[in-house]
């Protein structure tokens, strides 16, 4: 398939906020596709050239694309970067100067050739090419492959291709309604979209199920097992905010766990190679060479897949230490410093595969025994500390123990039957149970920045109130649940406008909002509040829908920013419209 047929669709998708039409929009492009182009396709509109897992990613400065776009048209740098400044979007502005530039050809009377038309893979290809130049000269030879491909396809194609290299293709399609797409054009329904999303739970990895889709059906995509080294989805927990209410939810018997507030990894092991997968998931092993020695010390089998936390650990004093410690270990530069700055410990928690077999399925306890074969403890892996409550002053005791030994709080997880892995859902077997839900006036959410509007005073030429939102899983959009400017230091402040603003844009159609921003954002930064209280508000759009005044949302009163940006979680997996209703009607 050429990509103009591609660029077509996109932009057709563009006209749209409805999610069936867009579903249709897509399916009816995706049923043209190949065998052979259908992974690629599947990526690129999702604006990736792999799998997050793989760790080569699409991720050009806005500079250097704008470099592109003038040796492309000929203009110069200074006045293109004027340009897109004031058009706010560097897509519209590369389609525009082409278009401009192709007229004045057209006008001196030289046609366009026909085979100059890019394939699909083609244009993958380029930007294959772009992504892995690295070293010495790469930038000058990123911007002269980009520039080429601008100036060879048509004004629109290049629209989206530099929306792509930038990361900020926008056309609102999330994985849900990509699924639902490749469902409908291939089996004529939107039907079996669960079937594709059980598969992509357990792989991460989109290219390789539409692909089989495509060659071998949707029988072959049920048969998709876990494969090491492929990231499974992870396990997501509920928010609960008593002992009493644990035990209700896990009738009477409960697996309590220390809470431990570092950074989730998914360990695959495959004989003497190590991988480490955060719950993005992201390839983060090169991060963690002293975890991956830990790892190959402990093992006692060859080949597994274990879930754990890394968390920063003070020797000295023999202690835990917060999240922000390891999340200074998250860096690609000066490891080996840092390895001895913030050392760290694993707690590990489940195990999914081990030995050829997966456990997915099994009750959690079974799969507790089966980690503590594939691996020992060690001075630096543990095992997470664990009891089985069946009383509330057991889970309190517990609960208070955590908090004293440096812990957020405690997870508890249904040892009942059908205590299984939820690959990639946020169910009802696993809650967790922080200090700040004890007290509900203090509960903290991790909202997404959708918006904000400029400061005032000391605050000027910054970003000074923030809109925030939750997700809404089952609509994949953002809602709007409140706008904060307290807890900001003027450190915070310029450093959230150096981060928000190459991501600032027109409004985002996945963002449903009544109230409008001075600027808007990819909804991609993730920060933690807090709040005095939820209402009911008509401003805000957090759970419009879900009460008797179909105009009522939910909105925090009185938030505050806790000085912690989540960075470890995509926006996907920020507080859902779902658990801020569950707080509300607990109120
Ligand atoms: P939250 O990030 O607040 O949704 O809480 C869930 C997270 O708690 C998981 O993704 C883990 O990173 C972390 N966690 C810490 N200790 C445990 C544990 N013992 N079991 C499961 N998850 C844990």
């Amino acid at each position: 398939m050429r990509f103009r047929e591609l660029s077509e669709c996109y932009s057709k998708l563009e006209s749209t906020q409805k999610k069936l039409e867009m579903v249709d929009i897509l399916a009816n492009t995706l049923s043209k596709a190949s065998n052979e182009e259908i992974g690629k396709i599947a990526l690129l509109t999702l604006g990736k050239i792999y799998p997050d897992f793989v760790g080569i990613e699409l991720m050009l400065a806005e500079k250097m694309a704008i470099k592109a776009l003038a040796v492309a048209t000929g203009k110069n740098e200074k006045s293109v970067a004027q340009i897109v400044e004031e058009v706010g979007d560097l897509g519209k502005t590369t389609q525009t100067l082409l278009e401009k530039k192709s007229q004045s050809t057209l006008l001196s009377f030289t046609t366009q050739k026909d085979d100059t038309e890019y394939e699909i893979i083609d244009v993958w290809t380029k930007l294959d090419s772009i992504a892995q130049t690295k070293g010495e000269g790469s930038s000058d030879k990123k911007i002269r492959i980009l520039s080429g491909l601008i100036s060879k396809v048509s004004p629109l194609e290049a629209r989206f291709i530099t929306r792509m290299v930038v990361g900020q293709l926008r056309l609102g399609v999330a994985v849900q309604l990509l699924l639902e797409a490749l469902s409908k054009a291939k089996t004529g329904t939107r039907e079996k979209k669960n079937i594709l999303e059980r598969a992509y739970n357990l792989t991460s990895d989109i290219s390789f199920i539409s692909e089989k889709l495509y060659k071998e059906g949707i029988q072959s995509v049920e048969e998709i097992k876990v494969q090491i080294m492929n990231p499974i989805k992870v396990m997501l927990a509920q928010r609960v905010s008593s002992a009493d209410e644990i035990l209700e939810k896990f009738e009477g018997k409960v697996s309590l766990e220390y809470k431990y507030d570092g950074l989730r990894v998914q360990i695959h092991k495959k004989a003497d190679k190590v991988k480490l997968f955060s719950r993005r998931p992201e390839d983060i092993t090169e991060q963690f060479p002293d975890v991956i020695e830990f790892i190959k010390e402990s093992a006692e089998q060859e080949d597994f897949i274990i879930e754990g936390e890394i968390v920063a650990f003070d020797l000295k004093n023999e202690k835990i230490l917060p999240f922000q410690y390891v999340s200074q270990r998250k860096r690609k530069h000066d490891i080996e410093q840092k390895i001895s700055e913030i050392p760290v410990r694993v707690y590990l928690f489940d195990a999914l595969f081990a030995e050829n077999r997966v456990f997915l399925d099994e009750d959690y306890l079974q799969r507790r025994e089966i980690l503590f074969k594939v691996i020992k403890e060690t001075e630096n892996i543990r095992f997470s500390h664990q009891i089985i409550a069946e009383n509330t002053d057991e889970i309190d005791d517990f609960f208070h123990q955590a908090l004293e030994n440096s812990c957020e709080g405690v997870m508890g997880k249904s040892v009942g039957q059908n205590s299984v892995y939820q690959a990639g859902a946020r169910g009802w077997n696993w809650v967790k149970y922080k200090a700040d839900y004890v007290d509900k006036l203090s509960d903290s959410f991790d909202l997404v920045i959708l918006g904000a509007e400029y400061g005032k005073g000391k605050r000027a030429g910054k970003y000074g109130t923030f809109l925030l939102g939750c997700f809404d899983v089952e609509e994949s959009i953002y809602q709007t649940f409140t706008r904060v400017a307290t807890g900001f230091s003027d450190d915070d402040l310029a450093y959230y406008f150096k981060l928000l603003k190459p991501l600032a844009r027109e409004k985002p159609k996945e963002v449903l909002s009544d109230i409008d921003c001075s600027v808007w954002f990819d909804p991609r930064i993730v920060i933690e509040v807090t709040g005095a209280e939820i209402t009911r508000s008509q401003m805000h759009t957090c759970s419009r829908g879900y009460f008797e005044n179909e105009n009522d949302g939910l909105a925090l009163r009185f938030p505050r920013f806790t000085g912690k940006l989540v960075d470890d979680r995509p926006p996907e997996q920020a507080t859902s419209n779902e658990e801020i209703r569950t707080i509300y009607l607990k109120q």
